[in-house]
């Protein structure tokens, strides 16, 4: 047998509740399964309210597991975000209205005295916001101020980079424009990525792996592989494979709907 490498991500039985404002406790997530290789590219895909951002709170730490098992990089996510192994970007930038987008790109840096400003001017090219240096993110537009989030959350070396809706707020030509750069940075740090979405057709394109999950409360319908070769284009969204891909996906996430107008 060989031995294979740890998942960047592996969560077994995850079940996890809110508590209600009425008393009673919201089932939000219900015996979720998911893994994310090394260096491997899973999307999750699900209707509004299924959970995707709850699931993605624990796999970043952010929230206390109460059931099953969240695995990262073969240790706890307190173990993993303690190492700087992992970088997050939510729907929300979160800039630092003050800082300028330099400073912002640096910031994890600062704040664990470790700088790298080579890496950081490295990245603002690589996003395309290296003229942008010294602006203040209030003066850029939603797409500017979400590829600064990015190379914020690259800046440290994460192995696993987490992206809940990133591009949600962009408008189309911008979320075109940051799916390709999304697409080349990975394929160049060859990181895990689990990313929340849900549109189908920028899941298909982005992924190895597409993970469908139900209505609240959220559990896995149904894990499909994408078969596209790497590197990917847009030119491959005219492709057969795509569209057999996508329906697929789509008809996963319908599946449960049956009997529903
Ligand atoms: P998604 O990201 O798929 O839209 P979420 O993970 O944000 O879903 O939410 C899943 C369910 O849990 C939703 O019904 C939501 O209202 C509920 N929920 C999320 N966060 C909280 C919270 N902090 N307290 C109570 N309920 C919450
Ligand atoms: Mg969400």
């Amino acid at each position: 047998m060989t031995l294979s490498p740890i998942p960047a991500v592996a969560v077994r039985g995850v079940t996890h509740r809110y508590a209600g404002a009425d008393g009673r406790t919201l089932l939000a997530l219900d015996g979720v399964d998911l893994e994310v290789g090394a260096g491997e590219f899973v999307s999750v895909v699900g209707p509004s309210g299924c959970g995707k951002s709850t699931l993605l709170r624990l796999v970043a730490g952010l929230l206390p597991s109460q059931g099953g098992e969240v695995s990262v990089l073969g240790g706890t996510p307190g173990e993993a975000q303690r190492a700087h192994a992992l970088g997050l970007v939510a729907q929300e930038p979160g800039l630092l209205p003050w800082r300028d987008v330099e400073a912002n790109v640096r910031l994890p840096l600062d704040v664990v005295r470790a700088g790298d400003p080579e890496r950081v001017r490295a990245l603002l090219d690589q996003v395309g916001i290296a003229e942008f240096a010294r602006y203040r993110p209030a003066t850029l537009s939603g797409g500017m101020r979400q590829r600064v989030a990015l190379a914020r959350a690259l800046v440290h070396r994460p192995r696993l980079l987490l992206m809940d809706e990133p591009f949600g707020a962009l408008d189309e030509l911008s979320r075109e424009a940051m799916r390709l750069e999304l697409l080349w940075i990975w394929e160049h740090e060859r990181i895990a990525v689990l990313f929340v979405t849900h549109a189908v057709a920028e899941a298909v394109l982005l992924s190895d792996r597409v993970v469908v999950m139900s209505g609240r409360p959220g559990r896995v319908r149904a894990v499909i592989d994408v078969p596209l070769p790497r590197p990917r284009s847009e030119a491959q969204e005219s492709t057969p494979a795509f569209a057999a891909t996508a329906a697929a996906v789509r008809a996963a996430l319908r599946s449960g709907d049956a009997g529903a107008a």
